[in-house]
């Protein structure tokens, strides 16, 4: 079978890594791809959220199968470009992506479906919201309606705040995303993530983990696209997540159907988890990053028969075979990140790394110059292990960690601090 994975992060480093073990696999191509995703596959330059462009690059190559890494090509329909041009694809349509692009979206089908989640209101206009947020009062939490690389959303602890972010939504701060608002109850309790694939009916959960949003150690200073990640997230105990499947993913993922937009792909529930009861905080419609590292970590080759059999419309055919095992991965970021940060600097002793089933270092944002890699983005490298208990696999990710000569880069050294 010749594969075609579309995106550049660490996300699709880990895709790449699975894929790549299975036997069905044969030619394997990845647009635009990396310098670590380069040691194992082929690179492509491609625009991925032109669709025409992907489906003449799919037919030109033979490809018999697409997966799809961000979002960015979901919610602009590269999906069903390629499924009306014959291609097999592993992701949702434009209309079911949804679920991710439109957070009013996501509501309404949570109200369809009586699944839990945070009371809200839905808002176009900036005195109605402000009039909403007075009566309800802090903490209370305002959120951009679309997508806005995950700076949308302003969790309130004062009113103020709260309508302040309501000022700067309406004026403009996020584009087209904040013309339209959700303001929503404020949910305490335990973050975690259900992984699921769906191929239109059918659901098969294929892990939980737990990410760490926060620049610095015991959660503190700004948010970034995550500092590490592990699976699986005790906090989502086998009670907890049959009742996340009973309650919120199946009854969602009928009403999408019922709506005549069914839901192909991987939906990644974010939940808020309070006395045993788990409440959905958002839908995303793709693998997390980091979060897909550990996941992959974990199903290794399998990857790609689950994957298959969503796309496939077979997941009541499909099974997990879990090893019981446990994966952790570091991201190690440039200095500065989330802010500012220098690119170019290079990064050391990767060569010497052990590369197996246990540890593997994913790259998120390198680039090769002859013998050298150097760093590009902000998060660089997903250093990232298995384990047959969290502590192990912790152990041998810092492991790694240690070796990495980058004077240009840091990390957290309290990944995983909640379940351990
Ligand atoms: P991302 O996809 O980057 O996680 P996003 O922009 O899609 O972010 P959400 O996931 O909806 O936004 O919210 C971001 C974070 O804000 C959540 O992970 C959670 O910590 C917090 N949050 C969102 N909604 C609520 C809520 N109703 N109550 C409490 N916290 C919330």
């Amino acid at each position: 079978m010749n594969i075609l994975i579309l995106g550049s992060g660490g996300r699709e480093h880990a895709l790449t890594w699975a894929v790549k073990q299975n036997p069905k696999c044969d030619r394997l191509i990845v647009a635009p791809g990396n310098a670590g995703i380069a040691q194992i596959a082929e690179c492509a330059t491609l625009d991925i959220v032109d669709g025409g462009a992907v489906a003449a690059f799919a037919e030109e190559n033979a490809i018999d199968f697409v997966i799809i890494g961000p979002e960015a090509p979901l919610a602009k329909g590269v999906a069903d470009r390629l499924r009306d041009a014959g291609f097999l694809v592993f992701g949702p349509s434009e209309g079911a992506a949804r679920l991710e692009a439109s957070k009013s979206f996501t509501k309404e089908i949570c109200d369809a479906a009586k699944a839990p989640t945070a009371g809200y209101g839905h808002f176009t206009d900036a005195e109605a919201a402000k009039a909403h947020i007075r009566k309800n009062g802090a903490p209370i939490v305002v959120k951009a309606d679309g997508l806005a690389a995950g700076k949308g959303v302003i969790v309130a602890m004062e009113e103020q705040e709260a309508l302040d972010a309501i000022d700067d939504m309406f004026g403009g701060a996020f584009g087209g995303a904040g013309a339209e608002v959700v303001i929503e109850e404020f949910m305490e309790g335990e973050e975690a993530s259900l992984f699921v694939l769906v191929d239109g009916e059918e659901v098969l959960s294929i892990g939980t983990a737990q990410d760490h949003k926060r620049v610095g150690e015991g959660d503190t200073g700004p948010n970034t696209g995550g500092m590490g990640a592990y699976s699986p997230a005790p906090v989502l105990s086998a009670e907890i997540e049959a009742k996340a499947m009973s309650e919120i993913v199946k009854p969602t993922m009928a009403e999408m159907a019922k709506r005549g937009v069914p839901f192909q792909g991987v939906l990644y529930a974010g939940l808020m988890i309070k006395d045993g009861q788990p409440r959905l905080v958002e839908y995303n419609v793709r693998f997390g990053d980091p979060e897909c590292q550990v996941l992959m970590m974990r199903l290794g080759a399998q990857a790609l028969d689950l994957m298959q059999a969503a796309a496939e419309g077979r997941l009541s055919e499909a099974q997990v075979n879990w090893a019981n095992d446990h994966a952790m991965t570091v991201v190690m970021a440039a200095n500065g990140y989330p802010g500012a940060y220098k690119k170019g600097t290079e990064i050391k002793g990767l060569d010497a790394i052990a590369d197996d089933s246990m540890n593997v270092v994913f790259h998120a944002g390198t680039k090769a110059e002859g013998e050298k890699v150097l760093a590009t983005g902000g998060r660089v490298l997903n250093v990232t292990a298995r384990g047959a208990s969290l502590q192990e696999a912790r152990d041998r990710a810092y492991a790694m960690v240690d070796a990495v000569d980058w004077p240009g880069g840091f990390y957290r050294r309290d990944i995983g601090w909640r379940a351990l």
